[in-house]
């Protein structure tokens, strides 16, 4: 099926279509329009036409907007997680997981916009201060260009359209390239549930071309980004003055203290490290175990990770389906092959069948293998044996990346020193580095992005604070 750019409210065809396949079995789902320049001119400017509109808007009017938007997913949620496991190969199971993510996504940006305001200052701290009264405001900023990855399509374009509405800003969308169908059916919903023409206008096409001119274009005045770290340095290279949100990647690790009771922790420790493949920008990459309780950790885990269902995408029993593309099932087993030849032991997996590369267990590995120190963006997992807690910070830490990391421990004063010395954006005490809800302040540090999402954090990024001074004794 032909499908159409979303522009000024208007579905409008392009001169150039690609088709899209399914990573899965690679059947032809859609035929995806390639917009030109001269369309991605026409979003820009409709976006920027569109921006008094959305700037004036009442509050609770974008909050309608948002919550309507809300109730139309909920209602056709079945039909979203199928779209997304279609076009992403992501399990039916883990695309109705995004999907509820969404719709809290879109439910938290809904009750945030009435939460916009600045705060009353006292001048008078200062001397030369006195009989003034001051207070600050937040506004929208202008157009905002969100360029999202493929690994949740649905979920981090809401956490850019989302807060984006919310604060009255207008959105010119460029999703990843295999997964523009997600956002093409959210672009519907809105339009359903009233979003004036011009706020949200989805172009599709390259990277190289589309996300080119979006964040080169003058009009453009905020790039929120979430993707690859090398993409993420050359927007950050040609966005001059613009505003700049990097959502990036990472290699994301887990300590795990003696004292603890292993089984309990393993089914959420594989999950974390095999959900959607392990396509994850907080995918547990590498775990680092107390010596005392490694074997039995090591044993419990690869156990585990054997009981997993590799398969079609739609069907409910498949806990791991295919990788986004050939190129990436060669990248990921040619790098477990260079660890293997440089001593890393395979305690499960290892191989692909098609597109989808099985669950894989590595132990024995050196930090400068690939498979350690780059991210994996696949279902790989490292386990190495440490011995004291400072060793496993030290790990940790030793990354070009720094999004979250996790600690199991009983020791009060292990955590407190694991959550004062990880260099992350966000240390998850007693759970995985993988632990998200949609409404907590996140991102990374390092070459993990720069910016916080999380819709109230979001809109502080999306708003330029104003201040305003009353002078009383005039
Ligand atoms: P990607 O290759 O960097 O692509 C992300 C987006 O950037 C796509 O829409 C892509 O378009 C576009 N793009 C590519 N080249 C561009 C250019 N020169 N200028 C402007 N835009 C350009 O990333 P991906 O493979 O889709 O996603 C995986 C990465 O995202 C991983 O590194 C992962 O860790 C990261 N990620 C981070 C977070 C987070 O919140 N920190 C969340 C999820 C994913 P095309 O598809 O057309 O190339």
């Amino acid at each position: 099926m032909k499908r159409k750019l979303f522009i000024s409210g208007s579905w409008v065809g392009a001169e150039h279509y690609a088709p899209l396949s399914s990573p899965y079995n690679k059947k032809v789902i859609a035929e995806i329009p390639i917009a030109s320049e001269a369309d991605v001119e026409k979003a820009i400017e409709a976006a920027h036409n569109a921006f008094l509109k959305m700037a004036k808007m009442p509050k609770h009017e974008r909050g309608h907007i948002l919550e309507k938007l809300v109730m139309l997913l909920d209602k056709r949620k079945e039909e979203a997680a199928e779209i997304i496991a279609k076009e992403a190969a992501k399990p039916i199971k883990t695309a109705l997981e995004e999907v509820q993510r969404t719709i809290q996504t879109y439910k938290f940006s809904a009750e945030e916009a009435k939460r916009i305001h600045g705060e009353a200052l006292s001048l008078d701290a200062a001397p030369g201060g006195e009989n003034r009264t001051a207070y600050t405001v937040r506004e929208p900023i202008g157009v905002i260009g969100a360029i999202t990855p493929f690994n949740f399509p649905m979920n981090l374009v809401a956490h850019k359209v989302g807060p984006a509405i919310a604060s009255g800003n207008t959105i010119v969308l460029k999703p990843a390239s295999q997964t523009p169908l997600s956002a093409f059916f959210i672009a519907e919903l809105l339009q359903e549930a009233g979003l004036p023409d011009g706020a949200l206008n989805v172009v599709t096409g390259s990277g190289s071309i589309v996300g080119k001119k979006i964040v080169e274009d003058e009009r453009v005045k905020m790039i929120t980004f979430t993707g690859s770290p090398q993409v993420g340095k050359e927007i950050r290279n040609k966005a001059g003055l613009k505003r700049v949100t990097l959502e990036l990647g990472s290699n994301s690790a887990l300590i795990v203290d003696e004292g603890i009771d292993v089984k309990s922790i393993i089914p959420r420790c594989v999950k974390g490290a095999f959900s959607n493949q392990g396509q994850v920008c907080i995918s547990l990459q590498r775990i680092y175990v107390h010596e005392h309780v490694y074997d039995e950790f090591v044993n419990a885990f690869v156990k585990e990770s054997e009981k997993l269902t590799t398969g079609d995408p739609l069907d409910f029993q498949t806990d791991v389906s295919a990788l986004i593309s050939e190129h990436d099932v060669i990248r990921v087993i040619s790098w477990i092959e260079e660890a293997k030849k440089t001593g890393a032991i395979v305690a499960t997996g290892g191989n692909a069948k098609g597109n989808i590369v099985e669950p894989t267990v590595l132990l024995n590995t050196k930090p400068d293998m690939k498979v350690s120190c780059q991210e994996i963006f696949g279902p790989v997992v490292l386990i190495e044996k440490v011995s004291s807690i400072e060793q496993a910070v030290e790990y940790v830490n030793d990354s070009r990346y720094g999004l979250q990391a996790g600690i199991y421990t009983k020791n009060i004063h292990h955590a407190l020193y694991a959550a004062e010395e990880l260099k992350v954006g966000g240390v998850m005490i007693n759970d995985i580095p993988t632990f998200r809800v949609d409404h907590m302040p996140y991102g990374g540090v390092k070459e993990s992005g720069m910016g916080r999402e999380g819709i109230k954090y979001a809109i502080e990024e999306m708003t330029e604070l104003k201040l305003v001074v009353i002078n009383r004794q005039v």
